[in-house]
Formats: structure tokens, sequence, C-alpha cells
């Protein structure tokens, strides 16, 4: 399987002000390629190297592989665009912001991150160093840092291109790995993961991840928010797009050690993984109106698809289940009820007095279910 491994770099300020130059040049060189490309209406990868390959090498200092990732970044922008377009995204023929992203050739940030290939970026993994193409000339031991997973990982699977991306201040390489498939290890029994928002994911086991300190960055953010769009200033703009995107990067950190621990548990229990299928999970969670805005159905799917990788790599098996009224069903003697759900937190079976957190019988059913599907799709 393919998989992205990030490292930091740690670039002296000379080096880091290479690779901001080397940045803003590429981008610049993509944003005239987009205009070519734009004007003659040709957005293929082959004949926009015709119209501009020497021309970004001469003008922007670019060396030849450099100048091809260039010319292959604006055409896969380009077909990206266009697929958008076709499914619809982009409004429908004759919208207004249709007609005004279809009039004008799609722009680059000047800091938008850049492929290398090995031939433009070499790793010294013994070293802890890169040495990396920039238009100042090559930049020798660029030292860079990751966890030691990380770096395992890239040492042993690193395979093709990287990305060169500038993100707050700081200097990253996501570098594409090659993580040869672990075979799925026939489970005994199934840890199933009930999705909520109170907890973010509780296991039938009873362990509870809280959505606590989520919650609460949401609600500063909300609060902030409705101030900051009341100003309607630039400066306002840039930093609501700042919290938004710290918001998500906190979202995914807090998902990936969830993900994690379940991973972990399940791995140590021998056990496979039983996750709600989320087709819908919009309409289950639409009821609880005052939590509703706390809600991101995007953050669900994040954190199944955080299990659903780290289950793979580990070799543990996954199932989906249909999570039709877990939260309802006696996970003792199956009795289906709403009247078992006195509130939020508590389930207390009306027939045969069994009683747990909610969530946790919430689980336990999605594991049992999980078995049963199991069973059936290995059934031969
Ligand atoms: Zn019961």
């Amino acid at each position: 399987m393919k998989l992205v491994v990030q490292v930091k770099l740690l670039p002296t300020p000379e080096q880091a002000a290479a690779l901001e130059a080397t940045l803003h040049a590429v981008n610049t060189a993509a944003d005239l390629v987009s205009a070519v490309a734009f004007d003659q209406q040709c957005f293929r990868n082959y004949d926009l190297r015709e119209h501009t390959y020497d021309r970004i090498k001469a003008e922007y200092g670019l060396a030849a592989q450099a100048a091809q990732h260039v010319i292959k970044k604006v055409a896969d922008a380009y077909r990206t665009f266009h697929a958008n377009l076709r499914a619809g995204n982009v409004g429908a023929p004759g919208a207004k912001r249709r007609t005004r992203a279809e009039s004008r050739p799609i722009t680059f940030r000047p800091d938008a991150a850049q492929p290398y290939d090995d031939r433009c970026l070499s790793w010294l993994m013994q070293a802890r160093t890169v040495s990396i193409w920039t238009t100042c000339g090559r930049l020798k031991n660029v030292a860079f840092t990751g966890s030691p997973e990380q770096l395992k990982t890239l040492a042993a699977c690193r395979k093709g291109e990287s990305d060169l991306v500038a993100r707050d201040g700081g200097w990253y390489l996501y570098a594409t790995c090659e993580v040869p498939d672990v075979p799925v290890t026939e489970p005994e029994g199934f840890l199933g993961v009930d999705l909520g928002i109170a907890n973010i994911a509780t296991t039938g086991d009873g362990t509870r991840h809280s959505g606590k300190g989520l919650n609460a960055v949401r609600h500063r953010n909300r609060e902030l928010r409705r101030r900051l769009q009341a100003k309607r200033t630039k400066s306002a703009r840039r930093l609501l797009k700042k919290r938004r995107r710290r918001e998500a990067r906190f979202a995914a950190d807090t998902n990936h050690t969830i993900a994690k621990q379940i991973v972990t548990e399940a791995e140590r229990t021998g056990q496979g993984i039983a996750l709600e299928d989320l087709q819908g999970i919009r309409d289950r969670v639409r009821l609880r109106k005052p939590q509703r805005v706390t809600l991101h159905s995007w953050s669900f799917h994040q954190l199944g698809s955080f299990i659903a990788y780290k289950a793979r790599r580990a070799g543990i098996a996954l199932i989906h289940v249909d999570p039709a009224y877990t939260s309802q069903q006696c996970s003792a003697c199956g009795h289906t009820e709403r009247a078992n759900r006195p509130d939020q937190e508590t389930f207390l079976c009306t027939s045969c007095g069994f009683a747990e957190h909610a969530d946790v019988n919430a689980a336990r059913n999605i594991a049992a279910r999980g078995v049963a599907g199991w069973a059936v799709s290995h059934a031969a």
C-alpha cells in the first residue's frame, strides 16, 4: 500500500531563503504555464511541454526536472478542475461562480507545494539530511527530523516523488512510501467502535475517547468566527483561515491518536475492528439538535479512514456494519426500544434490566454485528 510520510526540514536561514526563492520561482512559472494553457486551450502535459518548457527553464532558472514537474503540476490542476466542472462541483453551466472560474487561468500560491523526484532530491538517511535542488543551486546537508516510526518507514519503503511543502513558517517533505501489504489475521472476535460527539469514539471494552478538547476548540472558533465575519476586513479573513486550518489540524491529530489507540488495542487482543458504516451519519446525528453544529461528518470519515489505514498496516480485520438502532438495542438480550435509552448517556433495558453507558452498549452491538458480518463474508 502507498502511504505518505511527513518529515520536517531544519534548514539554516540561508537554506530556508533558497527554498523560499525556489517555491516562488516554480509557482510563478506555473502561473505562466497556466496562462499559456488557458490562452491556447491546451491542457495536456505533453503539448504544454512543447509550448512552455524551454521558456520557463530560461526565464526562471529551473532545472530540467523542475520544469517538467511544473508543467505536470499545471496539467494535473486543469485535469482536476475539468473533472470538477463535469461533476458539477463548480456550479451549473451559466452559474456566476462557474462562469467566473472558467473565465480565467488557474493560479498558484507563491508557496504552493512542489513535487521532487530522485534526480532533484536525494535522501541521506544515516546523516538524516537531504540534498535538494533549488534555484540558488543544489543545497546539501539540509537536516530533517521525524518520529522513529516515520524514519524507519522512510528508510525501508520510500519510493517515488516527494512534495516540498511550506506550512506555518515551517518546511516539510511529504515522501511517498510503498509499504508491503500485511496479510489479515483471522480475528478472535471484534472490537466495536461507536462514534459520537460527546465521546468521539467508544469501544465495546468501555474505553471512551472524549471529544471534550476538540469540542472546546470548535466552540471557541465558532465564537471568533462570528466576530471576525462581522468585520469583513482582509486581516480578519486571514486570521479566520488560519484558525480554520489550525482547527482541522487539531482534529486530525486527535483522530490519529484515537485511531492508534483503537488499533493497538485490537492488535493486543487479537480482535478485528467493527466500525459503523458512515453512510447516513449526518441524518442520524441531525436529530440531536443542540449539538448539531459541533458535528463535522468529515471528521468521522477521517477517523474511520485513519483506523482503516492503521488496521490494514497491522493486518487487522476490519468490517463496516449497519449502525441502525445500535443505540436502542440491548447488547445483552437484543430487545430494541427507544425507551431503553432514557437519556444521552444511559442505556437501561426495559426488558432484561441490563444497564451500561449508552455508547458502550452501542459499541457492543456494533461488535456483534461485526462478528455476524465477518462470518457471512468468510463463510467459504
Ligand atoms: Zn436487555
